[in-house]
C-alpha cells in the first residue's frame, strides 16, 4: 500500500489527517467535525481537492447564482407559459403522488441579438474567457458565453422562467439558460436585453466555480479509495456533476463504509443492476477528462433499467442490505410472483403455432390493455398489470437486448489474468498497450469499455486468452 502522508491527505482535503504507522487510515478531521474516529470515512467534499480541475456556472435564482424578481413583467410581456406537468408515475413508489394542485407555470422566453453582442462584447471579462478560470465546463450545462461562441450561428437560445415559490408574494424567478460568469453590471444590462425580463432585478448574481477532482480510478466499485482504503469517495470529487450523480454515490460510498464497518459483504450493483453501477464502472474504468454526466444511453441494458421496476429489480440486493422497509420487500416479492405465474398461464395459453400462447400474443397487439382483454385475472393488482403489459408490449425489444447483454456476458465471463504483460503482446497497438497496462482491466468486457481499445484489440486479446 502506498504510503500518503498526513501533510498530502490535509492538502487533498483542506482538512487534518491524522495517520498512525499501522492502520490504513487513523482518521480525517474537517472544518466542522473533529476527528473521524476508526478507519471509515466517507469523502463527499465537492470542491477545492486538489487535483484535476472542472468548472461549473449558473445563473439566476434559486439554483445557487442570480435571482431576479421578473415573474409580473413576463407574465404581461406575452411570452410563452407552459403548463404545469402532472407525474403519471413516481420515481420512488414508495412515496405518495404529491398533490399537483396550485402550481405555477413556467414561462418560455429567448435571448436575443443584443443579449448575444453583450456577451460577445464582454467576453473578455467573464471568468471563463478572461483567463480566470482554466477548467473543462459541464458540456450539457454550457454558459450563455459557451453557447455564443460555439453555436455562433444561433441568434436566439432559450430561456426557461421558473418560479421559485408557490407564494406569489415570493417574486422570484430562475432564468434558466442564462448561466453566465460575466461581471454584475454586464449581467444587468443582459438579463434586461431579454423579452419580458426588461424590468426584473436582482437577487443574486451569477457566478462560475472551479472545483478539483480526485481521479476516479483509483477508486473500487464500492468507491472505496484504493490508496487510501477506509476511505470511501462519493459525489462531485470524483468528477461528476449533477445532484442525482452524487446522490447515488453518496449511497453507494455510505452503505459500504457502513457494511464494512459491520464486517459484512459489500454492495456491488453491476452495469446490468442499475444505472448506478453504469455510472461507477465508467468512473471508475475510464475516469473522466470532462464534468461526467449519467445519462440512459451509457447504460447497455436501457430498455430493462426502468423506474417502473426498480422495486424488483433490486428487490434481493435491498433485502440483503436491509435498505428497504420489510413491508415493502414483501409486497415486491408478491406482486413479482403474480407477474411471473401470469406470464407463465399466458404464454402457455392454447395457440395454433409454436411459440406463445393466443393470450400472450392478443398482449402484444400495440395499445392492448390486459384488464380488456376476456382472460384477465381481476385479482390482479395495478402494478402487476403494468408489469404484464409492459413485458408483452415490448417484448421483440427486450429479446434484442437480452441477446446483446448475453454476448456481453460472456465477454465478462473472460477474465482478464492480473498478471498479463501488455507490452509482450505485439499484435496489441502500443497506445492500447499503454491504457491496458494503467487500468489492467479484470474481464475482456471492461477492456472494452477503456477508450481508445478498439474492438480489434479485443480481438487481439480474445486471441491470447484462448491460446494461454
Ligand atoms: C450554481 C450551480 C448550479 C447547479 N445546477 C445544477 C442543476 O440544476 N442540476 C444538477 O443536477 N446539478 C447542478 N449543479 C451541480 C450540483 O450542484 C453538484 O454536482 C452537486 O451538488 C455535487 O454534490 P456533492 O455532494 O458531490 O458536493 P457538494 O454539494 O459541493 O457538497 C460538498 C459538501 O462538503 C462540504 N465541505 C467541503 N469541504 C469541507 C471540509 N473541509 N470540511 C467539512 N465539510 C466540507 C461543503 O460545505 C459541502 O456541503 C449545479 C452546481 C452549481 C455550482
Amino acid at each position: 500500500m502506498p504510503m500518503i502522508s498526513p501533510a498530502d491527505a490535509a492538502r487533498w482535503t483542506g482538512g487534518t489527517w491524522t495517520r498512525l504507522p499501522d492502520a490504513p487510515l487513523a482518521g480525517v478531521s474537517t472544518d466542522s467535525r473533529s476527528v473521524t474516529p476508526g478507519s471509515l470515512f466517507v469523502a463527499l467534499r465537492g470542491e477545492r481537492f486538489d487535483g484535476h480541475a472542472f468548472v461549473e456556472k449558473a445563473f439566476a435564482a434559486g439554483a445557487a447564482a442570480a435571482s431576479v424578481s421578473s415573474v409580473p413583467s413576463v407574465c404581461d410581456s406575452g411570452v410563452e407559459a407552459g403548463a404545469a406537468v402532472s407525474a403519471r408515475s413516481m420515481f420512488h413508489v414508495e412515496h405518495p403522488y404529491p398533490s399537483l394542485r396550485n402550481r405555477r407555470p413556467c414561462y418560455l422566453t429567448h435571448t436575443t441579438e443584443e443579449s448575444h453582442r453583450i456577451v460577445s462584447e464582454h467576453l473578455k471579462d467573464s471568468a471563463l474567457y478572461g483567463g480566470d478560470i482554466v477548467g473543462t465546463g459541464a458540456r450539457y450545462c454550457p454558459s450563455l458565453e459557451d453557447k455564443v461562441v460555439k453555436f455562433s450561428s444561433r441568434t436566439s437560445h432559450h430561456v426557461f422562467v421558473e418560479p421559485e415559490s408557490l407564494d406569489p408574494a415570493l417574486d422570484l424567478a430562475y432564468p434558466n439558460g442564462l448561466s453566465c460568469s460575466l461581471p454584475r453590471d454586464v449581467q444587468v444590462t443582459l438579463i434586461h436585453s431579454v423579452p419580458g425580463l426588461e424590468d426584473a432585478a436582482f437577487r443574486a448574481f451569477a457566478y462560475a466555480i472551479e472545483y478539483d477532482f480526485y481521479d476516479p480510478r483509483d477508486l473500487c466499485p464500492t468507491l472505496e479509495s484504493r490508496l487510501l482504503p477506509g476511505a470511501f469517495f462519493a459525489g462531485q470529487v470524483n468528477g461528476t456533476t449533477g445532484y442525482e450523480e452524487a446522490a447515488a454515490q453518496g449511497l453507494i460510498a455510505g452503505v459500504n463504509a457502513a457494511l464494512r464497518a459491520l464486517e459484512r459483504e459489500p454492495l456491488v450493483l453491476s452495469r446490468t443492476d442499475a444505472y448506478i453501477g453504469v455510472l461507477i464502472d465508467d468512473l471508475i474504468t475510464k475516469g473522466t477528462d470532462e464534468p461526467y454526466r449519467m445519462f440512459t444511453s451509457r447504460a447497455e441494458r436501457r430498455l430493462a433499467l426502468r423506474q417502473d421496476n426498480a422495486r424488483f429489480r433490486l428487490l434481493e440486493k435491498a433485502r440483503r442490505v436491509g435498505l428497504a422497509d420489510p413491508a415493502f420487500l414483501a409486497d415486491s416479492a408478491r406482486i413479482a410472483r403474480d407477474v411471473a405465474a401470469e406470464i407463465e398461464r399466458l404464454d402457455h395459453s392454447p395457440g395454433d403455432s409454436a411459440g406463445p400462447g393466443a393470450w400472450a400474443r392478443a398482449l402484444m397487439h400495440p395499445g392492448a390493455r390486459y384488464r380488456a382483454l376476456p382472460f384477465a385475472n381481476p385479482n390482479l393488482c395495478n402494478d402487476a398489470v403494468e408489469q404484464i403489459e409492459i413485458h408483452y408490449h415490448y417484448c421483440g425489444y427486450f429479446r434484442q437486448e437480452d441477446e446483446m447483454v448475453r454476448r456481453m456476458e460472456a465477454a465478462e465471463a473472460q477474465r482478464l489474468p492480473p498478471d498479463i504483460d501488455y507490452f509482450a503482446i505485439d499484435a496489441l497497438r502500443y497506445e492500447s498497450r499503454e491504457r491496458l497496462a494503467k487500468v489492467r482491466p479484470a474481464t475482456l468486457a471492461q477492456a472494452a469499455r477503456i477508450p481508445g481499445v478498439t474492438p480489434a484489440d479485443i480481438a487481439v486479446l480474445s486471441i491470447f486468452l484462448h491460446r494461454r
